[in-house]
């Protein structure tokens, strides 16, 4: 039976007064929301996250982090976290542009630049930030963006503030994103695409996806969220394991997934860098990422150099654990990596194989629309470093009782 622990939710939540007759509608929003069982509760944790985690009071085993590395709680970056604090303060105080660029940040962007091998980079706030900044920083009005239809929401807001027309091309569908680039007559184009496709774990068609772009003289910005620390020899991501590089113009990150800490950052040629200093927006007119986390994701960089072998366990594990569920007749749909959906359809589905999980002592969150299209809700379990054989063992063991099967 998972342990009950004191939280700060046991207290509840504040008593809700009435709402004034303006905001009366979010009632109704709300009521509808709770109809179509897409209500997102908010969980509190205690604690680090790790192979456990202790939400709502309950101690549970973990597979909803992106903690893939087992690195957000890991004493070398909170002692680097706490060395960056002690030196460079708590925030940045001002944007990078003015005074909130420190030497924390300046080394990161040296060392992912090292990583991808690349001329430079430029740290953001956050993954979502560099998205939507650096999308509307490459593209405006008269031009046109190429978004995979599984894009994460950064990417899609980022084409609409652009004000570029969008062309949304079927998941993975390169047939279908090059009828869409013949036809355009545009002043730019970019074709924009997450690499490791956050919720069905499945993996773009980088070298087809490049040479299109070629052919039709259009930029390719891909997004590393889920890939960076876990694909390639070096651990920057399906880039490099793709040996695509020369056919990617753009490549986003964050430093909040297998990097353990938090931040986005965007790379490429020293001019593109140049470039977007001048015209990210979130970039400009945000204050710079505190310097104690730029230091603590530094550091996450030096261990991605020292431990490959952390990411290698990580793969077979994850490729264990999907050959386990197939064999057991449970639908992942396609995904090749650590993160493993496993489909249940309606949101009220995935929602119930969730709460059988959590009362078997496993965390796995149910994803449902937006986050996923209609009718593919799914149970979302992210494999880390940290779990061992056992665990997934377990937790295939609970999913062939709770999961549909086919
Ligand atoms: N891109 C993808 C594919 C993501 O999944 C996420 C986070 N869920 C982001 C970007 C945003 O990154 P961050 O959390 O650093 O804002």
């Amino acid at each position: 039976m998972p342990c009950r622990l004191d939280s700060p939710a046991s207290v509840g939540p504040a008593p809700a007064t009435p709402l004034p007759e303006p905001l009366a509608w979010i009632d109704r929003e709300l009521e509808e929301l709770a109809a179509a069982d897409l209500m997102r509760p908010r969980r509190t944790r205690l604690g680090r996250q790790g192979r456990e985690v202790a939400l709502d009071g309950r101690v549970l085993l973990n597979f909803g982090s992106n903690d893939y590395l087992g690195y957000s709680g890991d004493a070398r970056l909170v002692k680097a976290l706490a060395k960056g604090a002690c030196a460079e303060g708590a925030g940045a105080g001002a944007s990078p542009l003015v005074s909130g660029h420190s030497a924390a940040h300046e080394a990161l962007e040296r060392s992912l630049a090292t990583l991808l091998d690349v001329e430079a980079a430029l740290a953001f706030p956050s993954g979502f930030a560099a998205n939507t900044a650096t999308i509307a920083a490459l593209v405006g009005p008269g031009d046109l963006v190429a978004s995979d239809d599984r894009n994460h929401a950064s990417i899609i807001d980022g084409c609409r503030l652009s004000r570029a027309t969008v062309a949304v091309y079927p998941h993975r569908d390169v047939a279908a994103l090059d009828t869409m680039l013949a036809g355009a007559a545009a002043r730019r184009k970019l074709v924009v695409t997450d690499t490791l496709f956050s919720m069905d774990g499945t993996v773009a068609p980088l070298a087809d996806l490049a040479a299109v772009a070629a052919r039709h003289g259009a930029m390719l910005m891909v997004d590393e969220a889920h890939a960076t620390g876990v694909f390639g020899a070096r651990g920057s991501g399906l880039v490099e394991e793709l040996a695509c590089a020369d056919g990617v113009h753009v490549r986003v990150g964050t430093l909040s997934k297998a990097l353990g800490a938090a931040g986005g950052f965007v790379a490429g040629h020293a001019a593109l860098v140049e470039f977007l200093r001048h015209a990210a927006r979130a970039w400009i007119f945000s204050t710079a990422h505190p310097p104690a986390v730029a230091a603590a994701a530094t550091r996450a960089l030096g261990l991605l150099a020292d431990e490959p072998e952390r990411r290698r366990d990580l793969r077979c594990r994850a490729e264990a654990f999907r050959a386990a569920l197939a064999r057991g007749g449970i639908d992942t749909g396609a995904a090749a990596a650590q993160i493993v959906p496993v489909v249940a359809g309606a949101p009220a589905a995935a929602v119930a194989v969730a709460a059988a999980l959590a009362d078997e002592g496993f965390f796995a969150p149910a994803i449902r629309p937006p986050s996923v299209p209609e009718g593919s809700s799914l149970v979302r379990a992210s494999v880390c470093w940290h779990h061992s054989e056992r665990d997934l063992e377990r937790l295939t063991e609970a999913l062939l009782r709770h999961a549909p099967r086919h």
